[in-house]
């Protein structure tokens, strides 16, 4: 108890030109000579206890332990360094197409982001989307994703008026900041039809506040902007949320794709979601696929549109483009 007492402290607000503040704290102790002889070697042991105390929901405190420190020491470097980049302009997006198995043309297709570091080179978002979060990062990360895609799309949009792109939100956003307003705010600054642009949102993330959830959604909707959730299957599903998301289009995971031609219990599983997205009104995308035998199972069984590297890894913009113009994929 006696331990909590400086974060007991800061429950009270700040009175800063008459509006009440609130803060809050995570904090990080090291104890002597127990985590070190000197003053530097404490600091920076408190320090890594105090990413632990963040780690761990923030508004916490945390004594230093040995098995804390290489990964909480790089990824505070990490963080810097991302924080950093972003201002450098290191972060770029790649796009995946998304094809039409009826027609074999693009309809839409994913934006991925990629950071190319002079010390590190190219890195890829498993290895710091997590840090992003963590740190708050991600929020900034975003804007700067969707001020990056309402500018590229133009260039698309000129060559087929009904492409659209879609862009990774991460459940923290939703969480921790107002996604809508974000989204008025970039619109502000690259006028564009939010018709070409589509959000994807994993099921998991959803499932947590679903009121207020489908209440972000909605606002979403009214923009005129499309809804994905991605990496369908691998989270709780919860059929009886599903129904009420207003969502246009459910990614089938890569996990179930992989073995559509091997196993009988993905074969299964991918048929019967297929359908089952199709009676509640989605489309369905079936991501990661890489050979035509996935490609023809998928197309049997009605799956409306295909990502993967059968047809084409994340490519540049320009290399969009390319394809849109020659028009259709050679799927022999
Ligand atoms: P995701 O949303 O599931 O994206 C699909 C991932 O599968 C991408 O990895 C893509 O390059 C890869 N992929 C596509 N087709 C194939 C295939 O046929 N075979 C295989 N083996 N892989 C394929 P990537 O680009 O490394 O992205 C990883 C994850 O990072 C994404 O998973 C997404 O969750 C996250 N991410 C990417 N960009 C962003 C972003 O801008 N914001 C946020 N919040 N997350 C992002
Ligand atoms: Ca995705
Ligand atoms: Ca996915």
């Amino acid at each position: 108890m006696k331990h909590s007492f400086i974060l007991n402290i800061f429950k009270y607000p700040f009175n800063i030109s008459g509006k009440e503040l609130f803060i809050t704290t995570s904090i990080g102790v090291s104890l002597y000579p127990l985590n070190g002889n000197t003053l530097n070697e404490l600091l920076k042991n408190a320090d890594t206890a105090m990413y632990h105390a963040k780690e761990s929901g923030r508004n916490n405190y945390k004594f230093y332990k040995e098995n804390m420190n290489s990964k909480f020491m790089k990824n505070l470097d990490l963080e810097n360094k991302m924080r950093k980049s972003l201002k450098d302009n290191e972060f770029y997006l790649d796009y995946q197409p998304q094809i039409n198995v009826l027609t074999n043309k693009i309809v839409s297709c994913e934006a991925l982001i990629r950071w190319k570091n002079p010390e590190f080179g190219l890195i890829y978002p498993n290895e710091f989307i997590s840090i992003a979060e963590e740190s708050g990062l991600i929020v900034p990360m975003t804007r700067w994703a969707l001020e990056k895609v309402f500018s590229e799309v133009k260039k698309v949009i000129e060559i087929d008026p009904n492409m659209y792109i879609s862009i990774n939100i991460s459940g923290y956003q939703i969480k921790h900041s107002d996604l809508p307003q974000m989204i008025e705010d970039v619109l502000g600054k690259e006028k564009i039809n939010l018709k070409h642009i589509e959000l994807e949102l994993t099921e998991s993330m959803l499932i947590e506040d679903v009121s207020k959830n489908i209440e972000t959604m909605l606002k979403l909707k009214d923009l005129k902007i499309k809804l994905a959730i991605d990496d369908f299957g691998t989270g709780y599903s919860s059929l009886k949320y599903l129904k009420k998301f207003p969502i246009d289009r459910l990614k089938i995971d890569k996990n179930f794709i992989d073995g559509i031609t091997t196993n009988e219990d993905d074969k299964i599983i991918v048929k019967t979601i297929i359908l089952m997205a199709h009676n509640l009104g989605f489309e369905v995308v079936a991501e990661g696929v890489e050979t035509k035998e996935e490609f023809d199972f998928l197309k049997d069984h009605k799956c409306d549109v295909i990502q993967g590297y059968y047809f084409s890894e994340p490519v540049s913009i320009e290399k969009i483009k390319e394809y849109l113009k020659e028009n259709t994929f050679d799927n022999n």
